[in-house]
């Protein structure tokens, strides 16, 4: 028991040195013209759906915020690739 508890305890502080900043509006525009406002999981266009910047390493992985760890994905392949990455997430849904 004790010994989970520290485990949990160092994944949190793992987790939270990593600060989930906002992306600057003028990266989010690079990033977007450098993948020409397409997602580039479904290619989906901008005129199709909504697009967001993903980090392609999450943050809570040791990604960076970093243009070349962004990618352009549509809203929907965002949250589909956060739903398979984690799994720890998923058991409180099952
Ligand atoms: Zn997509």
């Amino acid at each position: 028991m004790y010994r989970v508890c520290q485990d949990f305890l160092a994944t949190r502080n793992q987790m939270s040195k990593t600060p989930r900043i906002r992306i600057p509006p003028e990266v989010k525009k690079y990033v977007f013209q450098r993948d020409k406002y397409q997602c580039q999981s479904c290619g989906k266009t901008t005129v199709e759906t909504n697009l967001s910047i993903d980090h392609i390493i999450p943050l809570s992985r040791g990604g960076q915020n970093d243009i070349s760890n962004l990618q352009t994905l549509c809203l929907i392949c965002n949250q589909q690739k956060t739903d398979n990455i984690d799994p720890r997430f998923r058991r409180h849904f099952d």
